[in-house]
């Protein structure tokens, strides 16, 4: 009988993580066939860089460098921005990713990781990790920091908000920049699918990339105990994440780059923040592992 309902509650678990993750992951892949109805405007693709950048940037500079590794500080109304972006691109909560993300850390390439290539496969660490119920759980002990604001809280419990507000926000201006400015050629289903449904799926597969491909192929350049790597492809794609061995060599500076020829857009944005008061402690990349020019000036 104990064994029956065991049985029971593990055909739940898997009926469970295949409504919550496997199928919306199929539906808006196949969601992004929808283009061939929409069409195609110029509009349409400015749209969707400036989403990409915005969502990708939420991810790379707010989820990633700050709070995950603190490489920066800003006051609270740009951290919650931040973290709105963030959530927008449809990767989980903030406090989920986080906890994750630090998880990676601690166990990089080792049992325990849970998206390595090298424990697993290349598979399993681009995606098949986040079928397992082993993904499921947020650590909330790895995240204190966080979780003492309750803002980032709310947007960890009601992250649907932020992402049906983009798709919504996206699909009703369409219409509206349709009708106000025709000569744009644009219309709210095209922008819905262009810039949120393709933009979320290439979003996904370049931040998947980042934990399959940048720890399998590319260069290395410093002396780690994972097999991360320096991926120019992913550096220009993931907007300077691709410096993987970069970073796991030394985890906590707000630039990736380390020379500079490696382009590192979300360093730009964050010292950009720097320079409009916004963003302030940046931590640099410490001298003896700066490639780049003598100057300091583009290390923080
Ligand atoms: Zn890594
Ligand atoms: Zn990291």
């Amino acid at each position: 009988m104990a064994e029956l309902a065991q049985v029971e509650s593990s055909d739940k678990q898997t009926i469970g993580r295949f409504l919550k993750f496997s199928l919306p992951f199929v539906a808006v892949h196949l969601a992004c066939l929808l283009v061939f109805v929409v069409g195609f405007s110029w509009f349409a693709i400015a749209v969707t860089v400036v989403v990409y950048l915005l969502r990708g940037v939420g991810i790379t500079g707010f989820y990633h460098r700050k709070f995950s590794h603190h490489a920066f500080k800003t006051g609270r109304t740009v951290q919650f921005i931040g973290a709105w972006l963030g959530t927008s691109a449809a990767q989980g909560g903030p406090l989920w990713w986080v906890a994750h993300h630090r998880k990676h850390h601690h166990t990089s390439d080792e049992q325990g990781d849970l998206h390595s290539p090298k424990v697993e496969g290349l598979k399993v660490a681009h995606y098949g990790w986040l079928t397992r119920e082993s993904a499921d759980p947020c650590h909330l002990d790895q995240v204190p920091d966080l979780a003492k604001f309750p803002e980032l809280r709310w947007l960890d419990k009601f992250q649907w908000v932020p992402i049906l507000a983009t798709a919504v926000g996206l699909f009703i201006g369409g219409i509206f920049i349709g009708r106000a400015f025709s000569w744009t050629g644009t219309n709210g289903p095209q922008l819905l699918i262009w810039a949120f449904v393709i933009n979320t799926v290439v979003l996904w597969h370049v931040t998947f990339a980042v934990n399959s491909v940048c720890h399998k192929w590319g260069t290395r350049e410093h002396q780690t105990t994972d097999d991360s790597r320096n991926n120019w492809v992913i550096g220009l794609l993931a907007l300077g994440e691709g410096w993987h061995n970069n970073h796991h060599s030394f985890p906590g500076t707000s630039r990736h780059g380390f020379r500079r020829r490696q382009l590192d857009f979300t360093h730009l944005v964050i010292r950009t923040l720097k320079k409009l008061g916004l963003a302030y402690d940046l931590h640099p990349v410490p001298a003896r592992l700066w490639l780049g020019s003598k100057s300091s000036r583009w290390t923080n």
